[in-house]
């Protein structure tokens, strides 16, 4: 399908299409619209710092399909980000909007910082920059940026204010994941988890006696944190949790909402190396504990061919985005452990995105149940097309998510 001569910009994309191709499930020929991303912007903007130096801040925006609706997707603030990986994220948003049935094309955001090294008003800077540079191709029927990793309902408020200001005008649909107050929906902060619950819980349903099912949770932030806890508070057993530097553990399972408050109730987050009572463990011997279920909640990447073999748990829940590549995917379904991708698990995020996007459009406010009613129907009639697709047809789960996404999307090629 692909020569040589053709640039890839996202070689994740091409082996995900590439494996859709070789199963003859999706038309060879239209497929032609995926191998690059639509749309890619790149920019490299001065902010003077605090200490009077200029910095050149690199930044990006990809818009990988459109074919839906307007682009849709987080702006992530991480020392790795690349256009590579933009793209594969963008591209991975394409189709969770399709699968999830929004009216939607894929979009993704990165700014190539560590946002630990900088200052508030750094920050804001930064983020103001971004709007300024890209504000031509952002807006809210062209492409609705989000919060990815390590972006805040207050860097959306900054985000938001700069596009009000450049279009004199009030917008606040041009961007979602705001504070309630900047016209934020309910239950957006915790909409990430809340699919994924959603998911596990109907999975789950048969099992009368929750406490025997040990959860691993890598990443303690806002969806590894709010997953544990929602997991915890209805009995399963979450026997380790981990941040970016350490993990906890304890086989019996920890007291999740008691570390919870720890590194939550004051205005600093706290790192979980600074509990004292608990056993400590790697992020790396986290991921091979022997448990049933693992929700990897942080980054891309985490589970690889090196490490692969050696994971124990029965089920994989992707609550980070892309964190098993797809050769350790092989080797995962060899050993029969099931996989919910990310772009059904981690799917409640964008939906409910989406409901803020209609509450700003409408002028309207809904409660919290309305938010997640709304959230536990769509979720889980994505989750019941991917099942009945994956049984049907003998397929991995994400391939089944991967077909049913791409055949809408294919479906308005014009
Ligand atoms: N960053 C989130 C994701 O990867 C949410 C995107 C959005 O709300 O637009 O799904």
């Amino acid at each position: 399908m692909y020569t040589e001569k053709d640039k890839v910009i996202c070689p994740a994309c091409k082996s995900e299409l590439e494996k859709l191709h070789n199963t003859n499930l999706v038309d060879e020929e239209k497929l032609k619209i995926f191998k690059n991303p639509r749309r890619i912007l790149e920019a490299h903007f001065p902010i003077i710092r605090d200490d009077g130096k200029i910095e050149i801040i690199e930044a990006f925006r990809v818009l990988y399909n459109g074919n839906r609706g307007p682009g849709k997707g987080g702006i992530r603030f991480h020392q790795d980000v690349n256009l590579s990986e933009v793209s594969e994220l963008a591209f991975i948003m394409s189709l969770k909007n399709s699968l999830a049935d929004l009216n939607f094309g894929g979009a993704k955001g990165g700014v190539k910082i560590n946002p630990r090294d900088y200052s508030k008003t750094e920050l804001e800077k930064i983020s103001r920059g971004y709007v300024k540079e890209f504000f031509n191709y952002l807006g809210p029927q062209i492409d609705v940026p989000a919060p990815d990793v390590n972006t805040t309902p207050e860097i959306m408020g900054w985000m938001m204010d700069e596009y009000d200001k450049i279009t004199e005008s009030k917008n606040p649909a041009f961007i979602t994941g705001k504070k309630i107050e900047d016209g934020g929906s309910e239950g957006r902060d915790k909409s990430t988890a809340m699919g994924a619950f959603y998911i596990i819980q109907e999975k789950y349903k048969e099992v009368k006696n929750k406490q025997e099912i040990k959860i691993a949770v890598q990443g303690f932030g806002n969806a590894g944190g709010t997953i544990a806890l929602l997991l915890h508070n209805i009995g399963y057993t979450v026997i380790a949790v981990s941040d970016s530097k350490t993990g906890i553990y304890n086989s019996e399972g920890l007291d999740i909402e008691k570390i919870y408050n720890f590194v939550y109730r004051e205005e600093r987050k706290k790192r979980l190396s600074e509990i004292q009572d608990e056993e400590k463990i790697s992020n790396e011997k986290l991921l091979e504990l022997e448990v049933d279920i693992l929700i990897p909640a942080a980054l891309g990447d985490v589970i690889t061919f090196e490490n692969a073999e050696r994971i124990k748990t029965k089920e994989i829940v992707e609550l980070a985005n892309g964190p098993v590549s797809p050769r350790a995917e092989e080797i995962l379904l060899e050993k029969n452990i099931s996989i919910i991708p990310d772009l059904l698990a981690n799917a409640g995020g964008v939906i409910v995105s989406v409901f803020e996007w209609e509450q700003n459009l409408k002028n309207e406010h809904w409660s919290l149940e309305e938010v997640n009613q709304k959230l536990k129907d769509k979720i889980l009639k994505a989750y019941f097309e991917v099942k009945s697709l994956a049984e049907e047809r003998q397929l991995p789960w994400r391939l089944a998510a991967h077909k049913i996404a791409i055949d809408r999307i294919l479906e308005k090629n014009k």
